[in-house]
């Protein structure tokens, strides 16, 4: 079953080889829905969600170091954890990640950063999901002026006098 290319809107591939992606300097756009990304799925309330995926492939220089970077803008169903009401949720990932070939001669590379040996296709699915679990929140919540709970009491601390942070701070303004 392939999880992406039923999609319309999406043209990313089930699995890439950042390698080859890397040489040929290429760039991935599209959609990819939650439905694919069942880890993810599982933290949410429901699988009505997507990513929207922008990956640059390069290979840095002097080295058999290839990179992919971009940016993932993903919008979600959670519960609030103020208010406990559903919620959208919209965040993002800015993913770094390096890639070699098994036996490149970048081992000592490979001790001291994050590269991933790239013997067999990856699945980009996977990629995108590793990097929103990673940005994703810890704990959700409503922007606090759009949050249900500020209605019961949980606003009373901000009726105190606004003046009062004003008249601790004039002294330090000489
Ligand atoms: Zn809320």
């Amino acid at each position: 079953m392939s999880l992406t290319s039923n999609d319309p809107r999406s043209r990313l591939p089930a699995t890439i080889d950042p390698i080859d992606l890397g040489e040929r300097g290429a760039r991935l756009s599209g959609v990819l829905p939650l439905k694919a990304m069942p880890r993810l799925a599982q933290v949410c309330l429901n699988e009505a969600g997507e990513a929207r995926v922008d990956l640059t492939f390069d290979r840095s220089e002097g080295h058999e170091v290839y990179t992919m970077r971009g940016a993932i803008d993903a919008t979600v169903r959670v519960t609030c954890q103020r208010c406990l009401e559903p919620m959208e949720l919209r965040f993002h990932a800015q993913p770094e990640l390096m890639f070699v070939r098994p036996l490149a001669g970048a081992a000592s590379l490979a001790e001291d950063a994050e590269v991933i040996e790239v013997d067999k296709p990856l699945a980009l699915s996977e990629l995108i999901e590793d990097e929103l679990l990673l940005a994703m929140p810890m704990i959700p919540m409503h922007e606090f002026e759009a949050c249900p709970a500020r209605e019961h009491g949980a606003v009373k601390r901000g009726t105190t006098n606004p003046f009062a942070a004003l008249k601790q701070r004039k002294p330090t303004e000489r």
